[in-house]
């Protein structure tokens, strides 16, 4: 099957996944459409193993055709897309991109000098959408490219390596790697396919760190009040100033950290806060942490104990630490790279990946990319060249 054919497929699935969880199975029903779908197409492959866990995860082993003596490796991708944008009637379209600005639709146009990015795909083929729905290109792209290297692997098996694949749920709303059969994956590393620029490389990712800050106010008559009122809500944004101001989201790039007030309750009596913490800087992040617990005991000796309760819990682990220890991983992507001639580049990711949550599960798994842009927004478009040419790097890297 063409690989476009095969994107427009995958994407004609609406594969939402939901903030709102459900214990035992994945966040929403239709992800498990796709999944038997995905599970009817490894079948013609011929696994050695097959199947569907209860949370919509699909598993497929392939046993070498000859002696099985390199390492095991896992690939990942996930078939559910963002709740951030509509992920139903999606209408892609395919254009071959001579530069300049898009009209997705009537009125709806993507401009050049919005998405610098764009002038890399001059020349090439591009799935964009109407303008009104996400495309689904994460990570229905890295979903297409895996099922293409394997439809065009001879055999559909390595030469001399079991291979795994993992076609997961909810990774929109951080659950696939919680969903994935750990105890049925054997491989040494992982690999997962589910990125932006096909050039870019991931195997760093943030430390990201949970905040809850809880403030107890005391009310009374503000005729009263003097000396006596201790308002939450004043509390709260004395808290929130004492957080380095310029050390936010909205001043940040790169590998500069940050702190993100993510929502906020708040009225005389009682305020909340939620926040993220990030930095790529494990001991740096945790500093960080520390210097948020130290404005809240600041406040506690300044307005009277157990007034402000912060409480910090870690989500997930910069995944260096644990990549580094399984260097293969890396070099089986960047030989591949070398001998395509394909440029390349290692970017830290602001953000989680699957491999930040497996890496620490024993699985060290860096990403790579399959040329999706501007996710989870209606603006997303996937580069054919770049998806086509990520099933070429795939099978270059399993060629042995
Ligand atoms: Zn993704």
């Amino acid at each position: 099957m063409d690989i476009i054919d095969r994107f427009k497929k995958y994407v004609s699935f609406d594969t939402t996944s939901s903030e709102t969880l459900r214990p035992g199975k994945a966040s929403t029903d239709r992800q498990y459409v796709l999944a038997k779908e995905i599970e009817k197409e490894l079948k013609e492959f011929k696994p050695d193993e097959l199947e569907i866990n209860k949370y919509g995860v699909v598993r497929a082993v392939f046993k070498p055709k000859g002696e099985d003596t390199l390492p095991r490796v896992a690939l990942f991708v996930h078939m559910d897309t963002s709740p951030a944008a509509k992920g139903f009637d999606i209408k892609p379209k395919v254009i071959d991109y001579k530069g300049g600005d898009i009209e997705l639709s009537k009125g709806i146009v993507m401009k050049a000098s919005d998405y610098p990015y764009l002038k890399k795909s001059i020349g090439h083929k591009l799935i964009i959408t109407d303008g009104t729905t996400l495309l689904g290109g994460d990570d229905k792209a890295g979903c297409s490219a895996v099922m293409d290297f394997l439809e065009k692997l001879p055999g559909h098996r390595l030469n001399h390596r079991t291979l795994e694949v993992h076609f997961t749920t909810d990774e929109e709303v951080g659950e696939d790697a919680k969903h994935v059969s750990m105890d049925k994956v054997k491989a040494k590393f992982g690999i997962t396919v589910d990125g932006e620029d096909l050039e870019e490389i991931n195997i760093e990712t943030f430390n990201a760190f949970a905040m809850h800050v809880d403030i107890q106010g005391f009310n009374i008559h503000p005729g009263t009040a003097k000396g006596r009122m201790i308002n939450a809500n004043e509390v709260a944004e004395e808290f929130d100033m004492a957080l380095p101001r310029f050390q936010r989201p909205e001043f940040t790039e790169g590998r500069e950290g940050f702190y993100h007030l993510c929502n906020m309750t708040a009225a005389e009596e009682h305020a909340s806060m939620d926040y993220i913490i990030r930095d790529h800087d494990y001991q740096k992040a945790k500093w960080m942490c520390e210097l948020a617990q130290h404005a809240g005991k600041a406040l506690n000796e300044k307005y009277g104990k157990g007034r402000v309760t912060v409480t910090i819990t870690e989500t997930y682990r910069n995944m260096i630490e644990k990549v580094n220890e399984c260097p293969e991983s890396v070099k089986m992507i960047t030989d591949a790279f070398k001998s395509l001639n394909i440029p390349y580049s290692f970017v830290p990711v602001r953000g989680g990946t699957t491999g930040s949550q497996l890496s620490f599960m024993g699985l060290p798994t860096p990403n790579i990319g399959d040329g999706d842009f501007n996710p989870h927004g209606r603006f997303e478009y996937v580069d054919a060249t770049q998806m086509a040419l990520t099933s070429k790097v795939l099978a270059k890297m399993f060629e042995d």
